[in-house]
């Protein structure tokens, strides 16, 4: 597997293999885990060759958030990724990113508007623009991007079809634990209570899950449902809102088309942030049972 730290040698790998080979992209933060994991494997399965870029990204945290403290496990990620499948691992510097005088944001409206880009503001517009450059140097025939991260996959969508973007976007499902907590890199600053306590946040939407499953619909009675688990546990959520699934916008009384559930969720022990949800729709049977079963099991 080669590594990359240079733009220009992106451009020359894509450059040499487009005409002859379809190419994979999956752009991460590092602190690889299975979750990103999956990603990987299925631009493999769909790809020739399949690109993993590897770039904390500095315009996407806000001046109070993590970013010194984001987790970096580069040698272990390049392992991983390797062992998913990748063909190359892009690692740039912010230097190599943003050289001096870069000039250039990317704003998507409205979809932006809610949940993250309302308690993380200017998080979207670090998101897109560094995602449109990413995918301007892979120029993969598709990108991978994982729907734990609902909004942003909405986001990034719209983006590169506003942009007439040559790369198709595709969502790949959440990878859950065990106990049905989804994997994120941040999960490993949680500590062994803190853990534990996480686990009320799938709990919250299997119990939004389970009732939508026994036919309701009405939006209160689902967003209840997962209000009352947090509470259990004396967790106050930053947001839970249940919106429309294409267009982020609130459902309305009685939900009649796709939604999705989001919980956002300070661990106030270790002030880790945890995001998580989950589609509400007839066609969604088996993430449904997925992670009812998860969380079940655990009980
Ligand atoms: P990150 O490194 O957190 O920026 O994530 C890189 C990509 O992996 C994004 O498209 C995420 O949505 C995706 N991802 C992160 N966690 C998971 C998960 N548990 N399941 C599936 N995809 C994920």
């Amino acid at each position: 597997m080669r590594v990359f730290t240079m733009r220009k040698e992106i451009t020359e790998f894509v450059t040499e293999n487009l005409s002859q080979k379809k190419i994979g992209f999956v752009p991460t933060m590092g602190a690889l885990h299975e979750g990103h994991g999956s990603l990987i494997q299925k631009s493999a399965s769909e790809n020739d060759l399949t690109l993993v870029s590897i770039f904390v990204n500095p315009k996407q945290f806000g001046p109070t958030e993590d970013f010194s403290k984001y987790p970096r496990t580069f040698k272990d990620d390049v392992v991983l990724a390797e062992k998913c499948g990748a063909s190359a691992v892009f690692a740039p510097t912010v230097n190599e990113m943003y050289p001096p005088g870069f000039s250039t944001h990317i704003t998507v409206k409205h979809l932006t508007d809610p949940l993250c880009g309302q308690v993380r503001p200017g998080h979207f517009d670090g998101v897109a623009t560094v995602v449109s450059l990413l995918l301007n140097l892979a120029r993969s025939h598709k990108a991978y991007f994982g729907l734990k991260d609902y909004q942003q996959f909405l986001i990034i969508k719209q983006m590169a079809h506003d942009l007439g973007c040559f790369t198709e976007i595709i969502g790949v499902p959440t990878v859950r634990e065990q106990d049905g907590l989804a994997l994120s890199s941040r999960n490993r600053f949680l500590d062994e209570d803190a853990r534990k306590l996480a686990r009320a946040v799938p709990a919250a939407l299997a119990a939004a899950a389970k009732i939508f499953k026994d036919g309701e619909r009405q939006a209160q009675k689902l967003i209840s449902a997962a209000a009352g688990v947090l509470a259990t546990h004396e967790l106050i959520p930053q947001y839970l809102e249940l919106r429309n699934a294409q267009t982020l916008k609130e459902a309305g009384a009685e939900i009649t088309e796709p939604a999705v559930l989001f919980i956002a969720q300070i661990i106030s022990k270790t002030g880790t942030r945890l995001i998580d949800n989950i589609v509400l729709s007839e066609e969604n049977t088996a993430l449904l049972d997925e992670l009812l079963e998860k969380v079940h099991h655990e009980k």
